[in-house]
């Protein structure tokens, strides 16, 4: 049985990080903290079931330290812009490529699968949530992880009905103690909570790993420049409908979920590559999120004949999401079916791990041969488990 942490547990969090950002000199640590201040109100907010907003005043002290805040995190988010803007071509065409991979794919597999949905319970129950949990951990040689997950006080959760929809799960990182919190919003004992879970988890593994040599810079660099923070939460994702679909635990809707995941997935990467389609101007500081749903139809239209029909909705469109999520499935791909192979010290999981912080640059995709034709293979083989 889970000990859910309280809301008195994110107060006493959030009073000590307050604590700590007084103390802090170094200024990427510092932006780090504030970071994480403003996730700990995010959870805290969906506890309450009410938006609720720091008080600027109390966290930085001073009008000055907070303009500095403001002019560093509006900094860093345009290096996120002025990085993509400067390999769009790169973008553009992986993304193209990828994308038709899966359209063949889709119309070969999920279409047919997709007509039918399964009315198969996912109700596990306390135990046997907990107990699926920790053996999917156990079957990629994480137990000790899973044990400290399910430590008494490290997930938070919401019962259905409570709070804001837009919040599904929240990893709390704590850059400076390593210390880390899950928060699962609606949660139910359910397959929805355990997927939910398992991204979470795959954050908090991610984020364990900067650890042992914390670095500041590296750290604010991974969560503000780079495009794959959400590369290892849905490696977790894909590995957990595996696991579950090959050993048939609550099998059909898992199949479902895989299906759901995989429209996902696709939504994501068109949403990304529709954004690099956009000229320069628009990237720079999401100008394009001012545009009207006509005229940026026919900004993204224009040159591009074979687009004339798509639907375009803008508020679905956002650079920074669609780019994590896209770059997101498109990695994990790769590296579920290296971790499958080799297990979870494989060696492109390890050389993904080494990189991910870093700058962006196609040598990693290009040199690991990451690319379409492979992808294609790959992506054919993990859907044969839906069918
Ligand atoms: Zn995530």
């Amino acid at each position: 049985m889970v000990e859910f942490g309280t809301e008195k547990d994110i107060v006493k969090e959030i009073n000590e990080t307050m604590k700590m950002i007084k103390l802090e000199k170094n200024n990427s640590t510092g932006i780090a903290l504030y970071n994480y201040i403003g996730n700990l109100y995010s959870a805290l907010s969906v506890i309450r079931g009410r938006e609720v907003y720091p008080s600027k005043r109390k966290i930085f002290g001073s009008l000055n330290d907070y303009r500095r805040f403001v002019k560093i995190t509006d900094f860093l988010m345009d290096r996120f812009n002025d990085n993509f803007i400067f390999y769009k071509d790169f973008h553009q065409e992986y993304l193209n490529d990828i994308l038709v991979e899966i359209e063949d794919n889709f119309i070969n597999t999920l279409d047919e699968e997709m007509a039918t949905y399964s009315d198969e319970s996912d109700y596990f129950g306390v135990n046997d949530f907990c107990l699926i949990f920790l053996d999917f951990c156990k079957s990629l040689g994480l137990e000790k992880f899973a044990d400290e997950i399910l430590k008494d006080g490290k997930i938070f959760c919401m019962t259905k009905g409570n709070g804001p929809d837009n919040y599904l799960g929240i990893n709390l990182h704590n850059p400076l103690t390593g210390n880390s919190h899950i928060l699962v919003h609606n949660f139910d004992y359910d397959l929805d909570s355990l997927f939910i879970l398992v991204h979470e988890t795959g954050h908090y593994y991610d984020l364990s790993e900067f650890d042992s040599s914390f670095k500041g810079t590296e750290y604010i660099n991974y969560m503000f420049k780079s495009v794959y923070p959400e590369v290892m939460s849905k490696l977790f994702e894909r590995l957990l409908l595996n696991f579950l679909i090959k050993n048939n635990i609550v099998k059909e809707k898992a199949i479902d979920k895989k299906i759901d995941a995989e429209i996902l997935n696709h939504e994501n990467i068109l949403g990304a590559y529709i954004l690099s389609l956009l000229g320069d101007g628009y990237l720079v500081k999401n100008r394009y999120m001012n545009l009207s749903n006509d005229r940026l139809r026919e900004l993204i239209t224009s040159g591009f004949v074979n687009m004339e029909n798509l639907d375009v909705e803008v508020e679905y469109l956002n650079l920074n999401d669609n780019v994590y999520y896209a770059y997101g499935s498109i990695i994990s791909l790769f590296l579920e079916d290296e971790v499958l192979e080799d297990g979870f010290n494989s060696s492109l999981m390890r050389r993904f791990m080494d990189i991910r912080s870093q700058e962006f640059n196609e040598k990693f995709i290009e040199g690991e041969e990451l690319l379409s034709g492979k992808f294609s293979k790959i992506y054919q083989k993990r859907l044969e488990i839906i069918k």
